[in-house]
Protein backbone atom coordinates (compact mmCIF):
# COMPACT_ATOMS: atom_id res chain seq x y z
CA UNK A 1 0.00 0.00 0.00
CA UNK A 2 2.67 2.16 0.84
CA UNK A 3 4.25 2.15 -2.20
CA UNK A 4 0.89 2.90 -4.23
CA UNK A 5 0.63 6.12 -2.19
CA UNK A 6 4.34 7.07 -3.06
CA UNK A 7 3.77 6.80 -6.28
CA UNK A 8 0.58 8.99 -5.84
CA UNK A 9 2.72 11.47 -4.29
CA UNK A 10 5.52 11.55 -6.50
CA UNK A 11 3.76 11.45 -9.86
CA UNK A 12 5.61 14.26 -12.27
CA UNK A 13 3.45 16.89 -14.13
CA UNK A 14 4.71 16.60 -17.13
CA UNK A 15 5.66 19.40 -18.89
CA UNK A 16 5.91 20.27 -22.28
CA UNK A 17 8.26 20.83 -24.44
CA UNK A 18 7.84 22.58 -27.92
CA UNK A 19 10.29 22.45 -31.01
CA UNK A 20 10.73 25.96 -32.02
CA UNK A 21 9.78 25.47 -35.61
CA UNK A 22 7.04 27.63 -35.86
CA UNK A 23 6.50 26.36 -39.67
CA UNK A 24 2.59 25.20 -39.34
CA UNK A 25 1.29 23.15 -41.97
CA UNK A 26 -0.54 26.17 -44.12
CA UNK A 27 2.85 26.98 -44.57
CA UNK A 28 3.54 23.99 -46.67
CA UNK A 29 3.56 24.00 -49.98
CA UNK A 30 3.34 19.91 -50.02
CA UNK A 31 0.73 19.56 -47.77
CA UNK A 32 -2.37 21.68 -49.35
CA UNK A 33 -5.29 22.07 -47.40
CA UNK A 34 -7.38 19.10 -49.06
CA UNK A 35 -4.46 16.14 -48.67
CA UNK A 36 -6.16 13.71 -46.67
CA UNK A 37 -3.86 14.22 -43.90
CA UNK A 38 -3.76 17.81 -43.46
CA UNK A 39 -6.06 18.23 -40.13
CA UNK A 40 -3.35 15.59 -38.74
CA UNK A 41 -0.22 17.43 -39.70
CA UNK A 42 -1.08 20.67 -39.11
CA UNK A 43 -2.40 19.64 -35.48
CA UNK A 44 0.79 17.88 -34.91
CA UNK A 45 2.97 20.33 -36.01
CA UNK A 46 1.28 23.52 -33.91
CA UNK A 47 1.89 21.49 -31.18
CA UNK A 48 5.52 20.73 -31.99
CA UNK A 49 5.01 16.60 -32.14
CA UNK A 50 6.45 16.41 -35.62
CA UNK A 51 8.17 19.10 -37.39
CA UNK A 52 8.54 20.90 -41.14
CA UNK A 53 12.21 20.59 -42.82
CA UNK A 54 14.45 24.02 -43.42
CA UNK A 55 13.01 24.48 -46.44
CA UNK A 56 9.75 24.93 -45.74
CA UNK A 57 8.45 21.58 -46.72
CA UNK A 58 7.15 18.75 -44.92
CA UNK A 59 7.73 15.29 -47.40
CA UNK A 60 4.81 13.63 -46.27
CA UNK A 61 5.87 10.84 -48.48
CA UNK A 62 9.12 10.59 -46.48
CA UNK A 63 9.34 7.22 -44.02
CA UNK A 64 10.41 7.64 -41.00
CA UNK A 65 13.18 5.82 -38.81
CA UNK A 66 11.79 3.77 -35.05
CA UNK A 67 13.92 6.04 -32.89
CA UNK A 68 11.99 8.87 -34.86
CA UNK A 69 8.98 7.29 -34.02
CA UNK A 70 10.10 7.46 -30.60
CA UNK A 71 10.30 10.87 -30.24
CA UNK A 72 7.11 11.19 -31.90
CA UNK A 73 5.73 9.32 -29.38
CA UNK A 74 7.84 10.29 -26.29
CA UNK A 75 6.65 14.18 -27.35
CA UNK A 76 3.28 13.24 -27.69
CA UNK A 77 3.23 11.34 -24.17
CA UNK A 78 4.59 14.66 -22.08
CA UNK A 79 8.33 13.79 -22.44
CA UNK A 80 10.61 16.73 -21.23
CA UNK A 81 13.94 16.50 -21.98
CA UNK A 82 14.81 19.11 -18.62
CA UNK A 83 13.22 16.81 -16.32
CA UNK A 84 13.61 13.31 -17.62
CA UNK A 85 15.78 10.66 -16.30
CA UNK A 86 17.62 8.55 -18.22
CA UNK A 87 16.44 4.74 -17.72
CA UNK A 88 18.54 1.78 -18.54
CA UNK A 89 17.12 -0.33 -21.48
CA UNK A 90 18.28 -4.12 -22.62
CA UNK A 91 19.46 -2.58 -26.33
CA UNK A 92 22.77 -3.23 -27.06
CA UNK A 93 22.40 -1.91 -30.58
CA UNK A 94 21.30 1.73 -28.85
CA UNK A 95 24.78 3.39 -28.04
CA UNK A 96 25.08 5.41 -24.86
CA UNK A 97 25.53 8.59 -26.42
CA UNK A 98 22.77 7.88 -29.46
CA UNK A 99 20.85 11.30 -29.91
CA UNK A 100 17.49 9.27 -29.61
CA UNK A 101 18.65 7.39 -26.38
CA UNK A 102 16.22 9.00 -24.50
CA UNK A 103 13.02 9.15 -26.16
CA UNK A 104 14.00 5.15 -26.92
CA UNK A 105 14.46 4.73 -22.99
CA UNK A 106 11.04 6.95 -22.31
CA UNK A 107 9.03 4.54 -24.99
CA UNK A 108 10.67 1.33 -23.33
CA UNK A 109 9.58 2.60 -19.87
CA UNK A 110 6.62 3.37 -20.90
CA UNK A 111 6.04 -0.25 -22.31
CA UNK A 112 5.59 1.25 -25.91
CA UNK A 113 8.69 -1.11 -27.29
CA UNK A 114 10.34 -3.96 -26.14
CA UNK A 115 12.55 -4.41 -29.10
CA UNK A 116 13.35 -6.57 -32.34
CA UNK A 117 14.70 -9.77 -30.49
CA UNK A 118 16.88 -10.45 -27.49
CA UNK A 119 18.64 -7.21 -27.14
CA UNK A 120 18.08 -5.61 -30.36
CA UNK A 121 16.18 -2.18 -31.21
CA UNK A 122 17.30 -1.48 -34.46
CA UNK A 123 17.50 2.17 -34.37
CA UNK A 124 18.15 3.11 -37.70
CA UNK A 125 15.24 0.70 -39.30
CA UNK A 126 12.68 2.23 -40.43
CA UNK A 127 9.20 2.17 -38.69
CA UNK A 128 6.31 -0.24 -40.34
CA UNK A 129 2.59 1.29 -40.16
CA UNK A 130 2.32 -2.17 -37.61
CA UNK A 131 5.24 -1.10 -35.63
CA UNK A 132 3.81 2.56 -35.10
CA UNK A 133 0.51 1.33 -34.70
CA UNK A 134 1.57 -1.58 -32.02
CA UNK A 135 2.95 1.79 -29.93
CA UNK A 136 0.06 3.53 -30.14
CA UNK A 137 -2.27 1.24 -28.71
CA UNK A 138 0.32 0.34 -25.96
CA UNK A 139 -0.07 4.09 -25.63
CA UNK A 140 -3.56 3.91 -24.56
CA UNK A 141 -3.04 1.14 -22.24
CA UNK A 142 -4.52 -2.00 -24.87
CA UNK A 143 -1.38 -3.85 -25.36
CA UNK A 144 -2.26 -6.01 -23.16
CA UNK A 145 -6.07 -6.99 -24.78
CA UNK A 146 -3.94 -6.57 -27.98
CA UNK A 147 -1.88 -9.58 -26.85
CA UNK A 148 -5.01 -11.76 -26.50
CA UNK A 149 -6.21 -11.37 -29.50
CA UNK A 150 -5.61 -14.28 -32.02
CA UNK A 151 -4.14 -13.98 -35.55
CA UNK A 152 -2.00 -14.58 -38.00
CA UNK A 153 0.51 -12.01 -37.49
CA UNK A 154 2.51 -10.44 -34.67
CA UNK A 155 0.36 -7.43 -35.03
CA UNK A 156 -2.91 -8.99 -36.02
CA UNK A 157 -4.18 -7.69 -32.52
CA UNK A 158 -2.83 -4.30 -32.52
CA UNK A 159 -4.39 -3.43 -35.97
CA UNK A 160 -7.59 -4.90 -34.90
CA UNK A 161 -7.77 -3.25 -31.79
CA UNK A 162 -6.87 0.44 -33.40
CA UNK A 163 -9.10 -0.25 -35.81
CA UNK A 164 -11.70 -0.28 -33.48
CA UNK A 165 -10.67 2.48 -31.44
CA UNK A 166 -10.28 4.57 -34.99
CA UNK A 167 -6.82 4.82 -35.00
CA UNK A 168 -6.56 4.03 -38.74
CA UNK A 169 -8.72 6.22 -40.20
CA UNK A 170 -7.38 7.71 -42.87
CA UNK A 171 -4.10 5.62 -43.19
CA UNK A 172 -3.25 4.89 -46.46
CA UNK A 173 -0.70 2.47 -45.69
CA UNK A 174 -0.73 -1.23 -45.17
CA UNK A 175 0.41 -2.87 -41.72
CA UNK A 176 3.58 -3.96 -43.43
CA UNK A 177 4.83 -1.00 -45.14
CA UNK A 178 7.42 1.19 -44.47
CA UNK A 179 5.31 3.65 -42.35
CA UNK A 180 4.92 7.52 -44.54
CA UNK A 181 4.94 10.85 -41.86
CA UNK A 182 1.71 11.67 -43.15
CA UNK A 183 0.80 8.26 -42.40
CA UNK A 184 2.16 8.21 -38.77
CA UNK A 185 1.33 11.66 -37.78
CA UNK A 186 -2.42 10.36 -38.62
CA UNK A 187 -1.80 7.30 -36.09
CA UNK A 188 -0.83 9.74 -33.54
CA UNK A 189 -3.47 12.17 -34.23
CA UNK A 190 -6.50 9.72 -34.30
CA UNK A 191 -4.69 8.16 -31.44
CA UNK A 192 -5.27 11.88 -29.54
CA UNK A 193 -8.38 12.30 -31.07
CA UNK A 194 -10.41 9.08 -30.22
CA UNK A 195 -9.99 10.64 -26.31
CA UNK A 196 -8.03 7.05 -25.12
CA UNK A 197 -5.20 8.96 -23.69
CA UNK A 198 -8.13 11.50 -21.73
CA UNK A 199 -7.28 9.30 -18.73
CA UNK A 200 -3.83 8.69 -18.97
CA UNK A 201 -0.60 10.62 -18.75
CA UNK A 202 -0.52 12.73 -22.00
CA UNK A 203 0.94 16.14 -22.35
CA UNK A 204 -0.73 19.27 -20.78
CA UNK A 205 -0.58 20.45 -24.46
CA UNK A 206 -3.39 18.23 -25.70
CA UNK A 207 -6.75 18.91 -25.27
CA UNK A 208 -8.08 17.88 -28.81
CA UNK A 209 -11.79 17.61 -28.86
CA UNK A 210 -12.15 19.83 -26.03
CA UNK A 211 -14.93 21.80 -26.75
CA UNK A 212 -14.30 25.35 -25.27
CA UNK A 213 -16.43 26.91 -27.94
CA UNK A 214 -19.04 24.95 -26.74
CA UNK A 215 -19.43 27.40 -24.19
CA UNK A 216 -19.92 30.87 -25.33
CA UNK A 217 -17.81 32.26 -22.36
CA UNK A 218 -14.51 31.75 -21.20
CA UNK A 219 -13.95 29.07 -18.89
CA UNK A 220 -13.10 30.04 -15.07
CA UNK A 221 -9.71 28.43 -14.49
CA UNK A 222 -9.24 26.42 -11.22
CA UNK A 223 -6.22 25.19 -9.77
CA UNK A 224 -5.29 22.02 -8.01
CA UNK A 225 -4.36 22.70 -4.18
CA UNK A 226 -1.54 20.69 -3.42
CA UNK A 227 -2.01 18.19 -0.41
CA UNK A 228 0.37 19.35 2.91
CA UNK A 229 3.18 17.20 4.32
CA UNK A 230 0.62 16.30 7.17
CA UNK A 231 -2.26 15.63 5.12
CA UNK A 232 -0.09 12.98 3.36
CA UNK A 233 1.36 10.97 6.20
CA UNK A 234 -2.32 11.14 7.75
CA UNK A 235 -3.79 9.62 4.33
CA UNK A 236 -0.89 7.07 4.52
CA UNK A 237 -1.72 6.52 8.29
CA UNK A 238 -5.48 6.08 8.01
CA UNK A 239 -5.27 4.18 4.66
CA UNK A 240 -2.76 1.47 5.95
CA UNK A 241 -4.98 0.56 8.57
CA UNK A 242 -7.95 0.23 6.35
CA UNK A 243 -10.35 -2.74 5.78
CA UNK A 244 -11.26 -2.16 2.35
CA UNK A 245 -14.37 -4.82 2.61
CA UNK A 246 -15.78 -2.25 4.69
CA UNK A 247 -17.79 0.63 2.99
CA UNK A 248 -18.90 3.74 4.85
CA UNK A 249 -17.75 6.33 2.17
CA UNK A 250 -17.82 6.23 -1.43
CA UNK A 251 -16.32 8.60 -3.69
CA UNK A 252 -18.39 9.07 -6.79
CA UNK A 253 -16.40 10.76 -9.78
CA UNK A 254 -18.49 12.29 -12.62
CA UNK A 255 -16.18 11.99 -15.37
CA UNK A 256 -14.50 15.21 -16.94
CA UNK A 257 -15.42 18.84 -16.53
CA UNK A 258 -17.99 21.28 -17.44
CA UNK A 259 -15.43 23.82 -19.09
CA UNK A 260 -12.09 24.09 -19.59
CA UNK A 261 -9.48 21.36 -19.57
CA UNK A 262 -10.51 17.62 -19.03
CA UNK A 263 -13.62 17.81 -21.22
CA UNK A 264 -15.50 14.73 -22.63
CA UNK A 265 -16.71 13.24 -25.45
CA UNK A 266 -19.51 14.79 -27.50
CA UNK A 267 -22.83 13.83 -29.64
CA UNK A 268 -23.74 16.12 -31.71
CA UNK A 269 -26.78 14.96 -32.88
CA UNK A 270 -28.67 14.16 -29.35
CA UNK A 271 -26.99 18.06 -28.21
CA UNK A 272 -24.77 16.01 -24.92
CA UNK A 273 -21.28 16.09 -23.35
CA UNK A 274 -20.47 12.97 -21.51
CA UNK A 275 -19.88 15.26 -18.76
CA UNK A 276 -23.31 15.84 -18.54
CA UNK A 277 -24.41 12.55 -18.66
CA UNK A 278 -21.67 11.13 -16.16
CA UNK A 279 -23.36 13.86 -13.61
CA UNK A 280 -26.36 12.83 -14.25
CA UNK A 281 -25.31 9.19 -13.82
CA UNK A 282 -23.46 10.38 -10.55
CA UNK A 283 -25.92 12.19 -8.83
CA UNK A 284 -28.44 9.38 -9.12
CA UNK A 285 -25.76 7.13 -7.66
CA UNK A 286 -24.98 9.65 -4.93
CA UNK A 287 -29.64 9.66 -4.17
CA UNK A 288 -28.85 5.54 -3.98
CA UNK A 289 -26.09 5.17 -2.12
CA UNK A 290 -27.37 7.67 0.82
CA UNK A 291 -30.85 6.29 0.65
CA UNK A 292 -28.78 2.86 1.51
CA UNK A 293 -26.64 4.86 4.27
CA UNK A 294 -23.43 5.11 2.50
CA UNK A 295 -21.84 8.87 2.78
CA UNK A 296 -21.05 10.30 -0.70
CA UNK A 297 -18.71 12.16 -1.90
CA UNK A 298 -18.93 14.15 -5.22
CA UNK A 299 -15.64 15.27 -7.30
CA UNK A 300 -18.53 17.53 -8.89
CA UNK A 301 -21.36 18.60 -7.13
CA UNK A 302 -23.23 20.63 -10.01
CA UNK A 303 -22.92 19.00 -13.73
CA UNK A 304 -21.45 22.31 -14.01
CA UNK A 305 -18.37 22.28 -11.86
CA UNK A 306 -15.30 21.79 -13.06
CA UNK A 307 -11.94 20.79 -11.15
CA UNK A 308 -8.93 21.94 -11.43
CA UNK A 309 -9.70 22.85 -14.99
CA UNK A 310 -6.21 24.24 -16.01
CA UNK A 311 -4.97 20.96 -16.94
CA UNK A 312 -6.41 17.39 -17.45
CA UNK A 313 -3.62 15.79 -15.36
CA UNK A 314 -4.40 18.56 -12.37
CA UNK A 315 -8.04 17.44 -12.88
CA UNK A 316 -7.22 13.79 -12.63
CA UNK A 317 -4.67 14.20 -9.55
CA UNK A 318 -7.32 16.62 -7.81
CA UNK A 319 -10.35 13.64 -8.37
CA UNK A 320 -7.46 11.54 -6.80
CA UNK A 321 -6.40 13.93 -4.05
CA UNK A 322 -10.42 14.25 -2.90
CA UNK A 323 -10.58 10.57 -2.52
CA UNK A 324 -7.86 10.13 -0.17
CA UNK A 325 -8.16 13.45 1.79
CA UNK A 326 -12.31 11.97 2.63
CA UNK A 327 -10.63 8.86 3.11
CA UNK A 328 -12.85 7.28 0.59
CA UNK A 329 -13.40 3.04 0.77
CA UNK A 330 -14.18 3.07 -2.56
CA UNK A 331 -13.57 5.02 -5.65
CA UNK A 332 -16.15 4.90 -8.88
CA UNK A 333 -15.40 6.75 -12.01
CA UNK A 334 -18.11 6.84 -14.62
CA UNK A 335 -17.34 7.63 -18.27
CA UNK A 336 -18.77 7.44 -21.53
CA UNK A 337 -17.09 5.65 -24.01
CA UNK A 338 -16.18 6.55 -27.75
CA UNK A 339 -15.48 3.92 -30.55
CA UNK A 340 -15.59 5.85 -34.41
CA UNK A 341 -19.13 4.10 -34.57
CA UNK A 342 -18.11 0.93 -34.45
CA UNK A 343 -17.88 0.57 -30.69
CA UNK A 344 -20.97 -0.52 -28.42
CA UNK A 345 -21.44 -2.12 -24.92
CA UNK A 346 -20.62 -1.41 -21.21
CA UNK A 347 -16.93 -1.99 -20.04
CA UNK A 348 -15.95 -1.62 -16.13
CA UNK A 349 -11.78 -0.67 -16.00
CA UNK A 350 -10.10 -1.85 -13.03
CA UNK A 351 -5.88 -1.42 -12.46
CA UNK A 352 -5.38 -4.96 -11.77
CA UNK A 353 -6.90 -8.08 -11.53
CA UNK A 354 -7.35 -10.56 -8.61
CA UNK A 355 -7.67 -7.52 -5.64
CA UNK A 356 -10.88 -5.63 -4.80
CA UNK A 357 -10.96 -3.63 -7.54
CA UNK A 358 -11.71 -6.08 -9.50
CA UNK A 359 -14.20 -7.46 -7.49
CA UNK A 360 -16.60 -4.15 -7.24
CA UNK A 361 -15.18 -4.25 -11.08
CA UNK A 362 -16.79 -7.64 -11.70
CA UNK A 363 -19.97 -6.75 -9.42
CA UNK A 364 -20.75 -3.42 -11.30
CA UNK A 365 -20.19 -5.06 -15.08
CA UNK A 366 -22.52 -7.75 -14.56
CA UNK A 367 -25.59 -5.66 -13.18
CA UNK A 368 -25.19 -2.77 -15.27
CA UNK A 369 -24.86 -5.00 -18.74
CA UNK A 370 -27.89 -7.44 -16.99
CA UNK A 371 -30.08 -4.38 -16.19
CA UNK A 372 -29.39 -2.09 -19.14
CA UNK A 373 -29.38 -4.43 -21.99
CA UNK A 374 -25.85 -2.99 -23.21
CA UNK A 375 -23.68 -5.28 -24.71
CA UNK A 376 -21.22 -7.19 -22.17
CA UNK A 377 -17.52 -5.88 -22.87
CA UNK A 378 -16.06 -7.30 -19.77
CA UNK A 379 -13.76 -6.16 -17.10
CA UNK A 380 -10.78 -4.84 -17.91
CA UNK A 381 -7.47 -3.33 -16.62
CA UNK A 382 -5.98 -0.27 -18.19
CA UNK A 383 -3.39 2.24 -16.75
CA UNK A 384 -6.21 4.82 -15.96
CA UNK A 385 -4.47 7.27 -14.06
CA UNK A 386 -7.35 7.96 -11.26
CA UNK A 387 -7.80 3.52 -11.14
CA UNK A 388 -3.68 3.88 -11.04
CA UNK A 389 -3.18 6.66 -8.85
CA UNK A 390 -5.68 5.65 -6.24
CA UNK A 391 -5.14 3.52 -2.59
CA UNK A 392 -8.71 2.35 -2.07
CA UNK A 393 -10.06 -0.15 -4.34
CA UNK A 394 -11.19 2.34 -7.91
CA UNK A 395 -12.72 1.27 -10.89
CA UNK A 396 -13.70 3.32 -13.76
CA UNK A 397 -16.85 2.56 -15.70
CA UNK A 398 -17.31 2.98 -19.34
CA UNK A 399 -20.79 3.03 -19.54
CA UNK A 400 -21.39 3.59 -23.14
CA UNK A 401 -20.58 4.59 -26.33
CA UNK A 402 -21.24 8.08 -27.29
CA UNK A 403 -21.08 7.55 -30.98
CA UNK A 404 -23.89 4.56 -31.04
CA UNK A 405 -27.30 4.85 -31.14
CA UNK A 406 -28.12 2.01 -29.70
CA UNK A 407 -26.38 3.28 -26.23
CA UNK A 408 -27.07 6.35 -26.46
CA UNK A 409 -30.98 5.55 -25.94
CA UNK A 410 -29.72 4.09 -22.59
CA UNK A 411 -26.69 6.84 -21.90
CA UNK A 412 -28.94 9.96 -22.88
CA UNK A 413 -32.36 8.78 -21.18
CA UNK A 414 -33.28 9.66 -17.63
CA UNK A 415 -34.58 6.25 -17.47
CA UNK A 416 -31.38 4.41 -18.86
CA UNK A 417 -29.48 6.30 -16.63
CA UNK A 418 -31.17 5.79 -13.65
CA UNK A 419 -30.93 1.82 -14.65
CA UNK A 420 -26.88 2.56 -14.61
CA UNK A 421 -26.94 4.23 -11.11
CA UNK A 422 -29.08 1.42 -9.80
CA UNK A 423 -26.99 -1.12 -11.04
CA UNK A 424 -24.07 0.68 -9.63
CA UNK A 425 -25.48 0.89 -5.97
CA UNK A 426 -26.77 -2.66 -6.23
CA UNK A 427 -23.22 -3.58 -7.16
CA UNK A 428 -21.61 -1.51 -4.12
CA UNK A 429 -24.37 -3.25 -2.13
CA UNK A 430 -23.50 -7.11 -2.86
CA UNK A 431 -19.49 -6.14 -2.40
CA UNK A 432 -20.26 -4.91 0.78
CA UNK A 433 -21.78 -7.65 2.16
CA UNK A 434 -18.86 -9.87 0.94
CA UNK A 435 -16.08 -11.63 3.15
CA UNK A 436 -12.76 -9.64 3.18
CA UNK A 437 -10.20 -10.99 0.38
CA UNK A 438 -7.46 -13.50 1.29
CA UNK A 439 -4.50 -11.40 0.37
CA UNK A 440 -1.10 -12.69 0.68
CA UNK A 441 0.90 -9.32 2.07
CA UNK A 442 4.24 -10.03 0.12
CA UNK A 443 2.30 -11.16 -2.87
CA UNK A 444 0.55 -7.94 -3.12
CA UNK A 445 3.48 -5.70 -3.07
CA UNK A 446 5.20 -7.42 -5.62
CA UNK A 447 2.32 -6.64 -8.10
CA UNK A 448 2.99 -3.72 -7.23
CA UNK A 449 6.16 -3.43 -8.12
CA UNK A 450 5.21 -4.77 -11.55
CA UNK A 451 2.77 -2.16 -12.02
ZN1 LIG B 1 -14.29 9.92 -20.40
Amino acid sequence: MKKTLVWTLTFIIFGFSVLTSGVFAADFPDVPQNHLNYDAISSLTEKGVIAGYEDFTFRPEREITRTEFCALMARTLGYDKDTYVLKDIPFGDVAEDYWGRAYISFCFEKGLINGMEEGVFAPADKVTVAQATKMAVCAVGKGDEALRVNGEKWYSGYMSLAADMGFLASVTQKADENAARSNVAQIVYNMLLSGSLGENEKGDSFDENKKDDVLDETPEETTREELSDEELSEIERVFAEKDFSDVKVILVDAGHNYQGKDIGAENLDYDIREEEITWRIADKLRKHLEAMGYQVVMTRKKMTDSIANSSALDSLQARVDLAHTSFADLFISIHCNIGNGVGTGTETYCFQLGGYSARLAALVQDKISESTGLYDRGVKTANFFVTKNTIMPSILIETGFMDNDNDMKILATEDGQEKIAEAIADAVWDYDMMEPLQIDVAEEEDNDEEA
